[in-house]
Order: C-alpha cells, then structure tokens, then sequence
C-alpha cells in the first residue's frame, strides 16, 4: 500500500467536491442523457497551478449499475473535466457499483486510491484526499492517506 518511494498525491471526490450536483445530489444530466460538467467556484484557479502534483480523481458512481448512466459516459465527462482544468489530472477511478456489490472499490472503501497509488507510485503517507462527505474521509482513512481536507476548506467556500 504505502510506496515509500512514492511521490505525494492528491485524491479528489467528483460530485459536490469538483463539479456542482443536482437537487437530488446526482451528476446532471442534459435533455440527451448527456453528463453536464459545472465546476465549483475556484476549482479551476486553485487546482490549474498545482499541475506538477500528481492528481487523480475517485468518483462512486453506482448510476451506471442503476441504469442511470454509461460508464463511457462519466469517462468522457472526466476527460471534459481534465480538458476544462487544462489537462492537469494524472488519472482517475469509477466505481460503477452499489452497495449491494460489495466491491472494494466503492467509497467508503479505498481500492480506487490504493489501485491508483500503486499504478502510479505514491505515497499515501504523504497523501491527501479532498471530498465534501463522510465516505470520501473514510476512503481515505482505509486506504492509508495521510491527510483529509473537507472541499470547503480545500476550495475556501
Ligand atoms: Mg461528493
Ligand atoms: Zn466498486
């Protein structure tokens, strides 16, 4: 798990914590069934001079399993999202599951930054997730990060 070795890393929550969710806390969703893409304020200043950080983005996203929407979908919603941050995301992870699939990958649990951390070589000891819920804590704790920083705070909402 942790890569002593490693670099420092940053581990984004999507919804709420990157770009603004609907009324119902879901990503939303176009006439078309397309994902809209609207970042939150100061995303953009904040995160466009880190782009020498190593910075992933980890998003459960159990629509896809519900029907709600595609997997291709949410990733071409990513890459709009890194194309709108200036191409500075070093990559991320979709957990299409729900609850009921006990994966590993589904936030509170921490198999996307662990799967991540291991592909890309970080350190999680010296690692910091960013996310607006509980789970995003939690995943972070689980996986080993190092550090939690509530997306308010990250953001200075
Ligand atoms: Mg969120
Ligand atoms: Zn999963």
């Amino acid at each position: 798990m942790a890569n002593p070795n490693g670099n420092a890393a940053l581990f984004f929550d999507l919804g709420g914590t990157l770009v603004k969710l609907n009324e119902s806390r879901e990503i939303p969703l176009d006439a078309n069934g397309n994902i809209v893409i609207e970042l939150l304020p100061n995303v953009a200043d904040k995160l466009r001079p880190m782009h020498n950080h190593l910075m992933f983005v980890v998003t459960n996203q159990a629509g896809i399993t519900r029907g709600r929407l595609k997997l291709e979908n949410v990733e071409a919603a990513l890459a709009q999202l890194d194309h709108l941050l200036g191409d500075i995301l070093t990559g991320w992870q979709i957990c299409p599951h729900t609850d009921d699939d006990h994966c590993q990958c589904r936030k509170p649990r921490g198999g996307m930054i662990t799967d991540l951390a291991e592909m890309y070589g970080v350190d999680l000891a010296v690692s910091t997730m960013v996310g607006d819920q509980e789970v995003d804590r939690l995943a972070g704790e689980a996986a080993g990060v190092a550090n939690f920083i509530a997306a308010k705070d990250f953001f200075g909402w």
